[in-house]
Order: structure tokens, then C-alpha cells, then sequence
């Protein structure tokens, strides 16, 4: 199913409004959100199945016993998954990092932390290196502007990936 301009962007609406719904339910607890990294316009197939998986299993891995509360919706507009922890934001940040940083389809997971404000806690704030392109040495932001690298090949790239990934379970 393609998913259209419109759709993605009210399915970022509803994102955030249940991210506000989620910190104020837990207001001294931390919300982690993880969405899958899908170039094009189908953000629902097998690839996304496996990568939003081995992110969930990544995640409660590591956040292991520090898990309040779990919602995961496995949308046509991309995977989504939050996670209230009671890491202190700095701590879920690092660790989230570690899991994007370390995993092997980490690259393709993103997950973020939320500060009292609801914005997004940096890279930067909890000392890592903002986050690299899937295919070349630039800072993925810089790619993403420029569209250096077209939809197509974003793709045979991450079906590389997922195809490494899968052959080593
Ligand atoms: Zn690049």
C-alpha cells in the first residue's frame, strides 16, 4: 500500500499527540519512541516487520525491568512503538543510542527520548556523534536535505542489510 504526502503527516499529528498523552499520564517517567527508518512510499512490508522487531526485542533487552508501560502499532504509515521507562532521560537516551549505534540494523531504527518539553533529546546531549547515512560518510541530516541518494538505492541498501541480518539468526 502507498502511502500518500497527507497521510504520513497526519500520522506524525497522532504520533505527537500520544506522546503528550503518554508523558502526561507519566510525568516523572521517561517515554522512548521508536519508529523504522522506510524510504519510498511503503512503509508497511516484510523488511519493516523485521526491522521494527528486532528493534522491540533490542529495546526490551536493555530496558530490561525499567518497562512501565508498552504500546506498539504496526501501521500502514510505518511502524511505531512507545516505551515508558523509568530510566532517567539521560540514561534511556544512551541507551537508545547504543541499540542504533551497535545493532546491526540499528541504522534503520530511530529511536528517541523526550525531554519535559516533548522535543526530542540530542545525540549530542548524552555525548554521541550525530547519526552517519546508510550509505556514505556524511551526517545522515545532510543526505536526507540534499536527497543525495535516491529512494531506490536507499533501498538496495537496506535490503542488504536485512538480508545479512536475517541469514545470521
Ligand atoms: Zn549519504
Amino acid at each position: 500500500m502507498e502511502i500518500t504526502l497527507d497521510k504520513l503527516l497526519a500520522s506524525r499529528d497522532r504520533r505527537v499527540e500520544l506522546q503528550q498523552k503518554l508523558r502526561e499520564k507519566h510525568p516523572n517517567l521517561t517515554l522512548m519512541c521508536l519508529t523504522v527508518i522506510m524510504p519510498g512510499n511503503v512503509k508497511r512490508n516484510l523488511s519493516s516487520i523485521i526491522v521494527s522487531q528486532a528493534a522491540v526485542n533490542a529495546i526490551l533487552n536493555r530496558l530490561e525491568g525499567n518497562i512501565v508501560e508498552i504500546i506498539t502499532r504496526d501501521l500502514e504509515t510505518g511502524y511505531e512503538a512507545y516505551f515508558v521507562t523509568s530510566l532517567s532521560q539521560y540514561d534511556a537516551k544512551k541507551t537508545a543510542c547504543g541499540i542504533e549505534d551497535n545493532h546491526p540494523l540499528g541504522r534503520l531504527f530511530d529511536i528517541d527520548i523526550f525531554d519535559n518539553d516533548g522535543l526530542p533529546v540530542k545525540r549530542e546531549t548524552v555525548g554521541f556523534a550525530p547519526r552517519r547515512c546508510l550509505m556514505c560518510d556524511n551526517e545522515a541530516r545532510y543526505c536526507m536535505r540534499n536527497r543525495t541518494h535516491t529512494p531506490q538505492e536507499l533501498n538496495v541498501k537496506i535490503q542488504e542489510m536485512i538480508d545479512a541480518y536475517v541469514q545470521q539468526l
